[in-house]
């Protein structure tokens, strides 16, 4: 799945608690080849099914009806008997199930509510048996399993999708069927529908029939049947059925084969097929791009990428029907941001990797989801970096990285892979550490081991494992047998199983470079973590590698007079802090630094105030000198430092700050120009995008502000001015907006022409400056106009508001349980995300009791993160508000 939101959830079993132990033990995980005991008694693990009987093949038939939001269906399930059973123990969740025979004839069975179990009384001997069950369902409002969802066509009448999310454990809410990732077997799928109706599944369509009644009469219905599928895992299955269209296939070259074809499309509904057309290049490309750089061919019969309406993931690697959400397929490049784009292309880069890793190799139980999201993470940015060089996404790739540091850098933090017994206790690796921290991680280890030595590697893994079930040390392995010597294993079991990251020490002593090791905090710690740390060195412009397996290590200089670089090109999970003396001689060659090392140089030294290393008004001056720069990325670190220290301030001192922000931003403004340039890059238009935002709303310029009042009036008028002005002025005319403005920012969130425009109008209402206005926007978003997909991040914008963060946070507090019970459990810790602005000590308060008193169940390690982040933004506040107001009013 892609992060935007997660679609995994809290089943009713109570959850596990998981300690992140620092340490370095393993995890058993063929522990289920118990999980019955001789009796057959299946309650021996309430999560593992017994692997006695083992399904090889389904086949099945779905009946959907719309309007009635049900569905009937049929499946054979092939089996192989390994040892002679009393019963046979599959998963089967809120379903009707009428009749069940094994080996043809009807036997009794019983369903076991808590465990999502179905017990079929019917003992076998070893050998094979076809077991058959009859069910009914309902297409549910819960964004998952087979759901519901609805859109208003061009006549204004509702039409109903069924769609599908089964990933982690939800197939068993569609069909009964052996609900664990290991279970792989091929699906022979069949859908019965109204003709007029698009069905789609993992499979081509092979087959077309009447389909006829009991008596052969017809039934008006037609069988739509599916090519049988690859053997894959349950959670991959998809379904989707409604009045829908889809583009001409496009067809991408199957590598290694002459004249055999991919045809890939995309399916949405009626009327948006002008907007396909990006996200089919992207497709084509990604398609084209894996195939050579996992050196297999794609491993299925065609790729159907839908955009559906509602989704409660960002989208879904469902094999060969992939799903995603409307803003993260459809878009009209020539009215997108390039971080629409971007974020776009990264999605559809994302789900393809999965394609192979993930669909053709399969973890083998939950606690392998991080691998396979971080892996498909860093896969996404090294497609994308492909696709358009010119989008540096390695470098932009950066900010992710700080990401992943912001939370990484709290003692509240955790492994990234840790012991997962129930399946729900995979949930919490659905964030930043496994995404971010884990595609960073592998970039290290790429950029160490050489891209060429770590691509053979990963070749090695897919083809050694394909159609099978793996451990994420079985990657390490197959990486370290391509590439003789290196200890990969070693390396990445240092990060892999302990949490947090080094902060390197650089410090020069006579003709020698000490570099040391101690885990990175937000205040003193003594931790003494040793990690593996593979450290990339450029010594008076050479390059090598070292590999800082102590907390100590000493390398010998050519000279005292040396300047060293250390995370030279900037792609270690580790800060750096240098002595006085080798940090005054890398900023004296600040040109000489790539960008991503600029870009950590910044990012380094605002977590220097964060940890009260730096004082806020130093850190000002700092990046004062980099306004020659105009790169991007260090400006993106530039305005979140601003902005951090922004929130310090209230008053004449915000006011002052205010004026050196402007003196800062304005002349680079200035100097780029204030619309946009023939034929400039992409990059530069979205950095004067950014520019001409910060002086706007930070800086509180009225030429700035002025601009973006006649962007916005060109854009209404159709005039066409560049998107990333478009956007920034969007925002920013937001924050000083009329109540006309509101009114009409939300009729145009009401009728968009792109899906990027609705939810750029629709999360700027939550930056208007009046307290009415917000609360009309919180209104909005629990009135059900707003989808529950998308309403709990509007939400959280508003708790960002800085004007309004905590009067929101007040309404939301008195709608606490509405809000749990609108929206997706997984949005609900991320809605609350910015409370971490709030630093109030009256505020901070507030929130950590009601909190302990309201625990988000599904997000526990989440929620203490972001409470500890107020903490320590609490005593940031403390520390430096008042001293740097006194230094700037002075
Ligand atoms: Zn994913």
């Amino acid at each position: 799945m892609q992060l935007l939101t997660r679609a995994t959830r809290v089943a009713g079993a109570a959850r596990q608690a998981w300690g992140g132990t620092g340490s370095l033990a393993r995890v058993t995980l063929d522990n289920a080849d118990n999980a019955t005991d001789a009796t057959g008694d299946h309650t021996a693990s309430p999560y593992r099914l017994p692997r006695s009987v083992v399904p090889h093949r389904y086949t099945l038939a779905l009946q959907p009806d719309l309007e009635s939001a049900s569905f009937v269906g049929h499946v054979i399930i092939d089996t192989v008997v390994n040892e002679p059973v009393q019963q046979i123990v599959l998963n089967a969740d809120e379903l009707d199930i009428t009749e069940v025979k094994v080996g043809g004839e009807p036997v009794g069975f019983h369903l076991h509510a808590t465990t999502e179990r179905l017990v079929i009384h019917s003992a076998q001997a070893e050998g094979t048996t076809a077991i058959e069950i009859t069910f009914a369902g309902t297409l549910n409002d819960k964004l998952r399993g087979w759901y519901r969802s609805t859109y208003i066509d061009e006549q204004g009448v509702e039409q109903v999708i069924a769609a599908s999310q089964m990933q982690a454990t939800d197939c068993r809410r569609a069909f009964p069927c052996f609900d664990e990732p290991d279970f792989k077997a091929v699906f022979d799928v069949t859908l019965i529908v109204e003709p007029h109706l698009m069905a789609v599944s993992n499979g081509p369509e092979v087959e077309r029939t009447e389909f006829l009644d009991g008596t052969d009469a017809p039934t008006g219905k037609v069988a739509v049947r599916f090519g049988e599928t690859m053997p894959m895992s349950t959670y991959l299955v998809a379904f989707v059925v409604g009045r829908l269209e889809a583009t001409e296939p496009m067809m991408v070259p199957r590598e290694g084969t002459v004249g055999e074809f991919i045809p890939l499309r995309i399916i949405h509904v009626p009327g948006k097929g002008h907007l396909t057309a990006f996200g089919l290049d992207v497709g084509a490309h990604s398609l084209a791009w894996y195939q050579h750089y996992y050196g297999i061919p794609y491993p299925t019969d065609k790729c159907d990428m839908l955009a559906l309406p509602d989704f409660a993931a960002g989208a879904m690697e469902n094999l060969g029907c992939i799903t995603y959400r409307e803003s993260l397929l459809l878009a009209d490049p020539a009215a997108a941001t390039q971080f629409e784009l971007q974020n776009l292309a990264d999605v559809v880069a994302h789900e393809m990797a999965h394609m192979w890793f993930g669909d053709l190799v399969t973890m083998k139980w939950w606690n392998g989801i991080w691998l396979n999201e971080a892996f498909a993470t860093f896969m996404e940015i090294a497609c994308c970096d492909a696709y358009r060089p010119d989008w540096l996404r390695w470098t932009s790739f950066s900010l992710e990285r700080s990401a992943a540091f912001e939370v990484d850098s709290l003692a509240s933090t955790r492994t990234v892979e840790y012991p997962v017994e129930a399946p729900e206790d995979c949930d919490g690796m659905f964030d930043v550490l496994t995404y971010q921290k884990g595609g960073s991680l592998l970039r290290m280890l790429e950029q160490y081991l050489t891209p060429e030595a770590f691509q053979r590697g990963v070749s090695h893994y897919l083809s050694k494992h394909e159609y099978a079930n793996t451990e994420t040390g079985d990657l390490w392995d197959a990486i370290e047998e391509a590439n003789q010597g290196t200890p990969v294993r070693q390396l990445m079991d240092s990060w892999i199983w302990q949490a947090g990251y080094p902060l390197l020490s650089a410090t020069l002593d006579g003709t020698q470079l000490v570099l040391s090791q101690q885990r990175f905090a937000y205040g003193d710690t003594d931790d003494a973590t040793l990690f593996v740390v593979p450290v990339h060195l450029r010594i008076d412009g050479v390059d090598s590698k070292v590999l800082l397996s102590d907390f100590e290590l000493r390398i010998d200089l050519p000279s005292s007079a040396s300047t060293v670089v250390v995370n030279a090109g900037g792609h270690g999970y580790l800060r750096v802090a240098y002595d006085a003396t080798l940090r005054s001689r890398v900023l004296g060659e600040l040109d000489g630094l790539t960008i991503i090392d600029r870009y950590n140089l910044v990012d380094d030294a605002w977590n220097e105030v964060v940890a009260g290393r730096l004082s806020a008004s130093a850190f000002l001056t700092f990046v004062e000198g980099f306004g020659h720069t105009r790169d991007l990325a260090v400006w993106q670190a530039i305005a979140v430092g601003l902005r951090g220290v922004g929130r310090l301030l209230d008053g004449d001192a915000f006011v002052a700050f205010q004026k050196r922000v402007a003196a800062l931003v304005g002349p680079v403004v200035a100097q780029l120009g204030w619309d946009a340039v023939p034929d400039e890059s992409d990059l530069q238009a979205k950095l004067r995008g950014l520019l001409v935002g910060t002086l706007a709303v930070l800086g509180n310029s009225t030429e700035a502000q002025q601009h973006c009042r006649t962007v916005i009036a060109q854009y209404d008028q159709g005039l066409n001015p560049d998107p990333e002005l478009v956007s920034a002025a969007t925002n920013a005319v937001a924050a000083s907006g009329t109540d006309e403005l509101y009114d009409a920012f939300l009729s145009k969130f009401r009728s968009p022409a792109t899906p990027q425009e609705q939810l750029r109008y629709l999360y700027a209402l939550a930056e208007f400056p009046d307290a009415h206005q917000i609360e009309r926007t919180i209104e909005l978003a629990f009135s059900g106009e707003v989808r529950t997909q998308n309403a709990p991040f509007l939400l959280n914008r508003c708790i960002a508001n800085r004007h309004h963060g905590v009067a929101t946070w007040h309404a939301l507090r008195q709608r606490w349980t509405e809000a749990n019970d609108k929206f997706p459990g997984n949005t609900i810790v991320r809605m609350i995300d910015p409370v971490k602005l709030l630093t109030a000590p009256e505020v901070v308060a507030d929130v950590q009791s009601f909190f302990s008193e309201h625990p988000i169940a599904q997000a526990r390690k989440t929620l203490d993160q972001v409470l500890e982040r107020q903490r320590v933004n609490s005593a940031l506040l403390a520390r430096e508000a008042g001293r740097l107001s006194g230094e700037l009013l002075a």
